[in-house]
């Protein structure tokens, strides 16, 4: 299995992932269409992590809970299910590799359907930036744990600025090109000094 990576792999301030969770496919379109539109960015992206066409990977596991934090826990196998044990998963390993390798100041994450945009770590500011673009409400929580999530991993104990953003998942995908992608336009001049 090959993970796609495309944009800026040289040193990028912020990374782009879309497609945790293989039901909620609008990042890989997003990401694609804006790379076909601007090919030289700035910002790396991978368009779609889980292949599958659910929630959970190949092997049933839930991306999204299976990184190596501190809360990691063996849970039931249903849909939430984080893997045997921590980073389980090659596409969490992947995840975990690329952000080491590539060292970004900021990370956003593409989801749905909750329509709000989360945070973990220090990304108040630039979670407020991206809410008053698409207009989505600032959370700094999802409102239910998530151990091994990637924003744990990222933002509270990698120091990483990590934005969770929810997607509207009732409207045609295209409707979001506007917003999103003035968010990534935004996103292509993110210094963490400013
Ligand atoms: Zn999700």
């Amino acid at each position: 299995m090959a993970i796609d990576i495309f944009g800026n792999l040289n040193n990028p301030q912020v990374l782009v992932i879309g497609v945790f969770h293989g039901d909620e496919p609008q990042g890989d379109f997003l990401i694609r269409k804006y790379l076909e539109q601007n090919e030289n960015t700035n910002i790396a992206f991978i368009p779609r992590l889980n292949e599958s066409n659910t929630r959970v990977n190949k092997n049933g596991v839930d991306l999204n809970r299976n990184f190596p934090t501190k809360n990691w826990e063996l849970t039931e196998k249903n849909e939430f299910f984080g893997g045997e044990k921590p980073a389980s998963e090659i596409e969490t390993q992947f995840i975990i590799n690329t952000v080491e390798k590539l060292q970004p100041s900021l990370i956003l994450t593409l989801h749905a359907p909750f329509k709000v945009v989360n945070y973990d770590g220090d990304a108040r500011h630039i979670a407020e930036e991206i809410s008053s673009i698409i207009g989505y409400p600032v959370e700094e929580s999802i409102g239910y744990p998530t151990p091994g999530s990637f924003g744990t991993w990222a933002g509270i104990e990698k120091g990483i600025p990590t934005i969770t953003l929810e997607l509207d998942e009732e409207i045609n995908v295209e409707e979001l090109e506007k917003p999103v992608f003035s968010i990534f336009k935004m996103l292509e001049f993110f210094s963490p000094l400013a």
